[in-house]
């Protein structure tokens, strides 16, 4: 972590959550004391149905909200799907895209990755750019190789520092309880950086890179300290606020 990049703590609630899950919400914000808070900043992102709810609850706390998937157009015959000014209209501050679960469930390629960033930008809202190698790529030793394509093309022009989040996530490691070693992290975040400069200049040295797939309390002092590590994309540990709490706490 570079001194000039604030470790980010993502939570990715999936879809899980009912109202009732506000009570975890609030045990975050309790739990972010003027240590912590000084440390990181922390960023939960619940099912879509929850934002306006939980607005009032991070009301005047540095806790961030987002969604966890946008539509590429602003309004419009799109039954179902959520566009990133009505996510900024909830409350939400930034948008997970290219998640692989949505590249997985809903065949969404780079090229509408791409649009997506674009939209969010559009709204003024914070992208955090999911992207990641399957097992057989990792075991082809292409997982560098297929990051870095993805990065070029899930990326539109025109990213900086303050507008981008990028989360590097093997699709193997999510929810599996499997990691890779710190050093296969460092080697795809050290890759992911290099095109992020080569794309962007010096923007890039204030690009946050997350590491996400399995983060829990217990590996996530480890993990955070990884070179080019600038914080955590947390889906299941993030469920519980005692969790998500002690994953920040590691940083
Ligand atoms: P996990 O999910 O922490 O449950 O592995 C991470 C993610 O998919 O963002």
């Amino acid at each position: 972590m570079s001194p000039a990049r604030r470790i980010l703590i993502a939570g990715n609630w999936k879809m899980n959550g009912l109202r009732a899950a506000k009570s975890e919400l609030r045990g975050i914000v309790a739990g972010l004391d003027p240590t912590l808070q000084s440390k990181v900043d922390l960023l939960v992102c619940p099912p879509a149905t929850l934002l306006a709810g939980f607005a009032a609850d991070v009301a005047g706390s540095p806790i961030m909200l987002g969604g966890q998937d946008c539509h590429f157009n602003a309004s419009g015959a799109h039954t179902g799907d959520i566009s990133p000014d009505m996510l900024k209209d909830a409350g939400a501050v930034a948008v997970i895209v290219g998640h692989s679960e949505r590249r997985g469930d809903h065949g969404e390629g780079d090229a509408v990755v791409n649009a997506k960033t674009k939209a969010a930008w559009r709204a003024g809202l914070l992208p955090v750019v999911c992207v990641g190698e399957t097992l057989a790529e990792r075991d082809a030793g292409d997982a560098a190789a297929v990051v870095a394509r993805q990065i070029r093309q899930s990326i539109p022009e025109g990213a900086t520092a303050q507008n981008l989040v990028v989360a590097y996530e093997p699709i193997w490691a999510i929810g599996t309880g499997r990691t890779p070693t710190p050093e296969d992290v460092a080697q795809v975040h050290h890759a992911i950086r290099a095109v992020l400069t080569e794309r962007f200049a010096a923007e890039a040295q204030g690009i946050r890179i997350l590491y996400g797939g399995s983060v829990k309390p217990d590996n996530a002092a480890i993990l955070l300290a990884v070179p080019d590590v600038d914080g955590a994309l947390v889906g299941g540990a993030s469920l519980k606020a005692a969790d998500f709490l002690a994953i920040a706490r590691a940083a």
